[in-house]
C-alpha cells in the first residue's frame, strides 16, 4: 500500500473569530493510501499554534511513520502506533480516515455500516463567530440565506469581556427569532469560574440549549465548582483530546466534544464514544477548518450523537470536495463506500 499526500490551500467564505483569535483558512493535508485497486483519503486541518507541527511538517512525518508499517496491520493498530509515537492527532486523523475509506471502499460499505451505526437525525448547528452586534445583524441573514439550519452555535468568551457577550448574545437572538433556531453557546474557554457561573445563568434564561467548554483548558480543577448548581449542561471540547482524557473530570461535565481532529480520527472517536458511554456521558460532535473529506468521515458516526456541529465546509470558498449533504438540517452521509467523499 503505497501513501500520497498534497497540501491544498483553503480559504473561508467568512473569517472566523473565536476567544483566542481569527482565522481566514487553513493550509490542509489530504492524505491518499492507495493498495493498486482502491485509494482511501483523508484530510487533516493542522493546529493554529505556531509551536505545533503544520501540513509540511506532518507530510514528512507520515512518509517517515509509513515506510515502516507492516500493511497487513489493522487501523486500530497502525492507530496506536502512531499515537505511541506522539505523531499530532490531527496527522494521525488524516491518516485513519484515508484507511476507514480504504476499508469501506474494499468492502464496498460506508463507515457507518461498517460500525453499525444509524443515520444522524439531531441536525447540524451553524456557527457565529465573535462580532459586533452590528456584524452580527448583518452576518445572521447571510448564513441563512441559501440553507436552512435549525441551531445556531454562537462564540463567545471575547476578549472585550461579559457586556460585550451579553450585547452579541442579544442581538444574535434577535436576528435569528425569523428563523427559528435553538442557540447553543461556546466559550472556547474565554471565562473564569465567575464569569461562567454568571453568562450560565443568564444564557439559560434565554433558553440556551448547552454551554460548550466555558472554562479555559488547563482550569479543568475548577468544572466542580461550575458543574455543581449548574444552569445549563455543560460540554467540554478543548479540555479533551483523547478517550483517556475524560477520566479526570467525567464526574463534572454533561457531555464531551468528539473532533477527528483531536483524537486522531475515526478510531479515536469511537473509543471517546465508548468512554461516554461508560460515564454516562452525553457526546457532541465538532470540527476544525475541515473540508468534505473529514466533514463527512465524521458525518459517517454522527447517528449515534446527541448534538452535532459539522459546517466548516459549509464556510469554504470553495470546499475541495463533495460527500455528505445538508438535508432539511441534518448533514447527511451519502450511501457510497467508505466515508463518501470525493475531492473534486
Ligand atoms: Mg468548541
Amino acid at each position: 500500500m503505497r501513501l500520497f499526500s498534497r497540501i491544498i490551500q483553503i480559504k473561508k467564505r467568512f473569517p472566523l473569530t473565536i476567544s483566542r483569535g481569527t482565522h481566514t483558512g487553513s493550509s490542509n493535508l489530504f492524505v491518499v493510501i492507495d493498495d493498486g485497486e482502491h485509494k482511501g483519503i483523508g484530510e487533516m486541518s493542522p493546529s493554529k499554534d505556531p509551536s505545533d507541527p503544520n501540513s509540511e511538517d506532518c507530510k514528512n512525518i507520515l512518509n517517515e511513520f509509513w515506510k515502516d508499517i507492516n500493511p497487513k496491520l489493522g487501523i486500530k493498530e497502525i492507530w496506536q502506533l502512531a499515537k505511541d509515537k506522539n505523531i499530532a492527532p490531527y496527522a494521525i486523523a488524516a491518516l485513519d480516515i484515508a484507511l476507514w475509506d480504504l476499508k469501506g471502499k474494499k468492502q464496498n460499505e460506508s463507515i457507518r455500516t461498517m460500525l453499525n451505526m444509524p443515520l444522524p437525525s439531531a441536525p447540524t448547528s451553524i456557527t457565529l463567530g465573535i462580532m459586533s452586534p452590528e456584524e452580527v445583524a448583518i452576518r445572521i441573514p447571510l448564513l441563512f440565506e441559501n440553507q436552512k439550519f435549525k441551531s445556531l452555535k454562537v462564540k463567545l468568551g471575547s476578549p472585550d469581556g461579559i457586556e460585550f457577550d451579553k450585547a452579541m448574545f442579544s442581538q444574535a437572538l434577535e436576528s435569528s427569532k425569523e428563523f427559528d433556531v435553538i442557540c447553543r453557546v461556546d466559550a472556547n474557554g474565554g471565562w473564569n469560574l465567575e464569569q461562567a457561573k454568571r453568562m450560565t445563568e443568564w444564557l439559560a434564561e434565554r433558553n440556551v440549549d448547552y454551554i460548550e467548554q466555558p472554562l479555559a483548558k488547563g482550569d479543568e480543577g475548577n468544572l466542580k465548582n461550575l458543574y455543581k448548581n449548574r444552569a445549563l449542561p455543560i460540554y467540554v471540547d478543548e479540555s479533551c483530546n483523547y478517550a483517556e482524557d475524560i477520566e479526570e473530570w467525567h464526574e463534572y461535565v454533561d457531555g464531551v466534544n468528539i473532533k477527528l481532529m483531536k483524537c486522531g480520527g475515526i478510531t479515536g472517536a469511537v473509543e471517546i464514544l465508548e468512554s461516554c458511554k461508560t460515564h454516562n456521558l452525553k457526546s457532541m460532535i465538532g470540527c476544525m477548518g475541515e473540508s468534505s473529506v473529514s466533514i463527512s468521515a465524521a458525518a459517517q458516526i454522527s447517528g449515534v450523537i446527541q448534538h452535532i456541529d459539522l459546517d466548516s465546509h459549509l464556510n469554504l470558498s470553495p470546499d475541495p470536495a463533495t460527500g455528505a449533504e445538508l438535508i432539511d438540517g441534518i448533514l447527511m452521509p451519502n450511501d457510497l463506500p467508505g466515508h463518501g467523499a470525493k475531492l473534486k
